[in-house]
């Protein structure tokens, strides 16, 4: 039950901003904006975004809180949206 969101997140087959195809071993990285799981090229513009900073340091906030209480894991959830990582663990 408690890797539920890293299947939801990690496996998606797409990338939520651009719609390009994701491979289940091709790198991903979850947006400070909306915890979607985006391509690399699109994490890149996410930050140049002027807003990216404040973005990040609001998201570190809000998902330990949500981990905490929903997850047993909330380093690796907030982890994510700052190191790329792959879906071929399974
Ligand atoms: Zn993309």
């Amino acid at each position: 039950m408690t890797d539920q969101w890293e299947k939801n997140l990690a496996c998606a087959s797409q990338c939520g901003r651009c719609h390009q195809p994701l491979p289940s071993f091709g790198q991903r990285i979850l947006s400070v904006f909306d915890h979607e799981p985006i391509c690399l090229d699109c994490k890149r513009k996410e930050e140049t975004r002027a807003d990216y900073q404040e973005a990040s340091r609001e998201m570190i906030g809000r998902c330990m809180a949500d981990t905490e209480a929903q997850y047993s894991d909330p380093g690796g959830y907030c982890y994510f949206h700052f190191y790329p990582f792959s879906c071929n663990n399974e």
